[in-house]
């Protein structure tokens, strides 16, 4: 897998009688490096992205003041008429497969053990997959990992 870094910046609030974002909506582009912006529950606005291939924590937080002011032009590219004002900016380091794919359950090498690795930048969902398997495996609802998601692909 591939160690790979991505930015976060998160707007000042809102006031949250204005309509400062259409009902919750989520946008994410298809652009290598993806673009992706949501409302939060305490009416700001999130924007991340800009993702490098770096891993060293030194450079990739050195990275995150120039992503916070990319990121809020991407963003102005797309809403100029909404004035994001940045609060808070963060980055974090994700690995990804080569198929884009989690990693579950058992792996032949360690006997009586359960493996549930995310992966991508679709890990969150792929973990709850991953807990949904697992358990349905411990409790033999499940004889076998679908293949799309086993260690037999690699
Ligand atoms: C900034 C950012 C934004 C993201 N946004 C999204 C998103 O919107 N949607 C999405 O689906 N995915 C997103 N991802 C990707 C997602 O977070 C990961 O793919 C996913 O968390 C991987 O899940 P995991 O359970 O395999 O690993 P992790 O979530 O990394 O969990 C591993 C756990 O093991 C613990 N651990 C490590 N070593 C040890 C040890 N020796 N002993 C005990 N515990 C240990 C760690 O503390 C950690 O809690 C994002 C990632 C980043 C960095």
């Amino acid at each position: 897998m591939d160690l790979n870094s991505t930015y976060v910046t998160i707007s000042e609030q809102f006031n949250k009688k204005t309509e400062y974002w259409k009902d919750d909506t989520l946008i994410w582009n298809t652009a290598a490096p993806y673009l992706y912006m949501r409302s939060t529950a305490d009416n700001r606005i999130l924007v991340g992205g800009r993702d490098e291939k770096l891993f060293q924590n030194v450079r990739r937080d050195a990275l995150i003041h120039p992503k916070m002011k990319q990121l809020v032009r991407d963003f102005n590219r797309i809403f100029p008429h909404i004035q994001f004002v940045p609060e808070f900016s963060w980055a974090g380091t994700f690995g990804s497969t080569k198929d884009g794919l989690p990693f579950i359950g058992a792996w032949p090498r360690l006997p009586h053990s359960y493996f549930g690795l995310g992966f991508g930048g679709n890990g969150i969902t792929f973990s709850v997959i991953a807990a949904k398997i697992i358990s349905d495996l411990i409790c033999g609802k499940m004889k076998q990992t679908p293949d799309k998601y086993a260690f037999s692909r690699l």
